[in-house]
């Protein structure tokens, strides 16, 4: 075991503080990172709070995660010392089921495990995630990053990244596709660059009129404010795809009309409550109420790759570790632009 410094929330909804903790050593199949930076989602938030039922503490956040690789296990070909890495939501899966064989480690039926917030496929050693100096992982679970992109954005894409770009290619964002993205958050703003790259039509839908600069800067081609009654309802019946990505339980219903005929609404956004829904909606036009979870290692890979032609990278506030606290109220507070992202050199 190999002690290393992180930043943890000792009990549910707890201040995260300085906190020593041990990473296993370095097996055949592993690699060891040094984090570099580490992103702030909404999701580290949710799980801190208890908002999605019991968590496991001491806890050490953290799922958007970008280092280098400093040791390598002997069986391990994939990566060497130096290596720009990345770890996303996910460090483990079984490899052996269905899911796994298609690709979609992420949706692993027999134990997908959390970066963090959860235990090892032995059932008992604990998880602990990116808010930490490092951490060691199996090299089939890490992604190779680029050297072109901006590191201090780059952490973003590992969890906000292919949690959208996941849905905009299941349900084929692309030219002469209506796309809107509700909520300009860590998860919407790399929706509507992602979504613009692919070459769809882009509307955001914001709470927030005055994030509407910066939802055209960053591609977007339309912006409504959804307290706007109006401006929602004149975009009824247009939507082919909505991506929502708002972390609150809100009312889809005024969204759900905005969707056009075989219009389908994903949900990314997970507040931990369900929504009311009335079919009756969904009947008419043939809608699709739909959701998607994070993506497999294949995907994010993919997502990486696309992101690095693309130049896309996330709008980052880069914050000292001592500022965790605060950004997490800044964050439920809709007030990031647009994610923030720690800079484990302060930790
Ligand atoms: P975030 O940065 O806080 O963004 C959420 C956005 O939702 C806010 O910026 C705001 O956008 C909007 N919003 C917040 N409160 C609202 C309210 N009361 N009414 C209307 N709009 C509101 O969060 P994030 O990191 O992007 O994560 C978003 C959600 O996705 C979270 O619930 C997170 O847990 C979940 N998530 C899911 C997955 C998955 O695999 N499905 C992966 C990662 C995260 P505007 O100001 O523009 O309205
Ligand atoms: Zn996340």
């Amino acid at each position: 075991m190999t002690t290393t410094r992180g930043y943890a929330a000792q009990t549910a909804g707890g201040k995260l503080e300085a906190w020593e903790f041990e990473r296993r050593e370095v097996g055949v199949n592993d690699v060891s990172i040094d984090i570099e930076y580490a992103g702030i989602c909404h999701s580290d938030i949710h799980q801190v709070r208890e908002e999605w039922g019991p968590a496991i503490f001491p806890m050490v956040p953290g799922h958007e995660i970008v280092g280098r690789i400093v040791e390598v296990g002997s069986a391990v070909s994939n990566f060497k010392v130096g290596d720009l890495a990345g770890i996303g939501c996910f460090v483990d899966s079984c490899g052996e089921c269905k899911n796994c064989k298609l690709g979609k480690n992420n949706y692993c039926l027999t134990h997908t495990t959390w970066t963090y917030n959860a235990t090892e496929a032995d059932g008992t050693t604990p998880t602990y995630g990116g808010y930490s100096k490092n951490i060691v992982a199996k090299a089939d679970h890490v992604l190779h990053v680029s050297e072109s992109l901006d590191i201090t954005g780059v952490a973003p894409l590992l969890c906000a990244g292919v949690t959208v770009y996941s849905p905009l290619r299941h349900w084929n964002a692309g030219p002469g596709k209506n796309v809107a993205v509700m909520g300009l958050g860590g998860l919407g703003h790399m929706g509507v660059k992602i979504a613009a790259a692919m070459g769809a039509h882009v509307t955001v839908l914001s709470h927030s009129e005055s994030k509407r600069d910066d939802a055209l800067a960053m591609g977007a081609h339309t912006f409504i404010c959804t307290s706007d009654a109006s401006a929602l309802k004149a975009a009824q019946n247009s939507f082919d795809i909505i991506i929502n990505t708002v972390s609150a339980d809100i009312d889809l219903q005024p969204f759900i009309r905005t969707l056009g005929m075989w219009g389908t609404l994903v949900c990314v956004g997970a507040p931990g409550k369900p929504y009311s829904i009335d079919g009756g909606e969904l009947m008419t036009q043939q809608r699709s109420l739909a959701g998607s979870g994070i993506g497999g290692i294949q995907e994010t890979q993919e997502m990486l790759d696309f992101c690095a032609e693309h130049g896309i990278v996330s709008e980052v506030e880069v914050i000292s570790a001592s500022q965790i606290n605060e950004a997490y109220d800044r964050v439920v507070a809709s007030d990031v632009r647009f994610r923030f992202v720690i800079d484990t050199a302060t930790i």
